[in-house]
């Protein structure tokens, strides 16, 4: 096994994160590649963080290509996108080598599966009603796999359930999920597999629509609207937390690493990038209701790294360089397969 990254290329589907990973790859000192679509090459083509493009016609044609990236040596970085468009089963069938566990995507993507993972970790959840007779405050219903939140509802009651649950006939994958109110922050994070450490690379919010934009209007106007909230993801903002908050945040970070250890068919558990999202209430509770197991969007305003990767590193570290560094080092000490899933 070669110990020059001169040997490798950062891959990855130019969508996401794409950006900010071959951004970072190459600050690092590798070459890099996008695999692109028609509709995205002219953003690799503006922003020059990819030395070589391969087109395909549909993201979902991945497979097509995976000869040309074994042919280079490719090391591909999976990101919300790419996982969402190979799909996390045929994740598992890939043959170029992949950065992360596989096996957690199983554990990310099933919201049983990652409940079970969050409530062993001792992470504060907000609670699940098995039966809709058992709404007794208001709740928000998730379809499995409705993109990007669209699609959710509030219900406050049985009735009103049965009444909005109408404008989704044939629809019974959905999990009845209490509604924290508070405000929304998502927490970053990076688990060194090599040195074992975890860091906090920054926080953000996602900004949604209409979420966001129902108070730009009176009560009455909303009322008169018959509006219907949807949390469609249009953008992140960056957010620096109360400091006596990140106590709290390194615990349930490191216990979420800690817990991934013994997940079944996961033997490395989690590391590299990832995230929880949840809701910060009133009392301060931290009320977490998932986990992405990958690089998330949110870390996208921190090119030139955020106000807490200022603290670690003499220069600008976004966690897609940050991944290549970890990359690198295991290249350089002859432990890449530490790192590879
Ligand atoms: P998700 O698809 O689970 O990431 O949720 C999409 C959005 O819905 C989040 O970014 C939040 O704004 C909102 N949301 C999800 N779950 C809850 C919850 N239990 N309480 C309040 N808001 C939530």
């Amino acid at each position: 096994m070669s110990t020059s990254i001169s040997d490798f290329t950062i891959a990855t589907l130019g969508s996401h994160t794409a950006l900010q990973i071959l951004k970072g790859a190459k600050d690092e000192g590798f070459r890099t590649l996008a695999i692109v679509t028609p509709q995205t090459r002219r953003v690799f083509e503006s922003f020059p963080v990819a030395d070589e493009l391969i087109e395909i016609s549909r993201f979902e044609d991945y497979f097509t290509i995976e000869d040309q990236l074994l042919a280079k040596n490719a090391i591909v970085i999976p990101h919300g996108s790419f996982v969402s468009y190979v799909g996390p089963e045929n994740i598992k069938n890939m043959k170029a080598q992949y950065y992360g566990s596989k096996g957690i995507l199983e554990w990310e993507s099933d919201r049983t599966m990652e409940r079970e993972w969050m409530k062993k970790a001792g992470l504060n959840l907000p609670k699940i009603y098995k039966k809709p007779e058992e709404i007794d405050r208001p709740v928000i219903i998730k379809f499995h796999g409705a993109k990007g939140g669209f699609g959710y509802f509030i219900a406050n009651s049985p009735a009103e359930f049965y009444e909005r649950i109408k404008e989704f006939p044939g629809q019974e994958d959905y999990a009845i999920q209490e509604y924290v109110v508070g405000v929304p922050m998502y927490a970053h994070y990076f688990y060194s597999a090599l040195s074992g450490e975890l860091e906090i690379m920054s926080f953000d919010k996602r900004y949604e629509s209409n979420a966001d934009s129902i108070g730009r209007i009176a009560a009455k106007d909303q009322l008169d609207a018959n509006l219907r909230t949807s949390y469609t993801i249009t953008g992140n903002i960056p957010i620096v937390v109360r400091e006596s908050l990140l106590p709290m945040f390194f615990e349930i970070g490191e216990s979420i690493v800690k817990q991934s250890k013994g997940l079944a068919n996961c033997p490395k558990g989690l590391f590299g990038p990832f995230c929880l999202e949840g809701i910060i209430d009133p009392q301060l509770n931290y009320r977490v209701f998932e986990i992405s197991a990958r690089i998330v969007a949110g870390t996208n305003p921190y090119i030139e790294g955020s106000p807490y990767t200022a603290f670690r590193y003499k220069e600008p570290m976004s966690t897609g360089r940050r991944l290549a560094r970890e990359i690198k080092q295991a290249i350089e000490s002859g432990r890449l397969e530490d790192v590879l899933g």
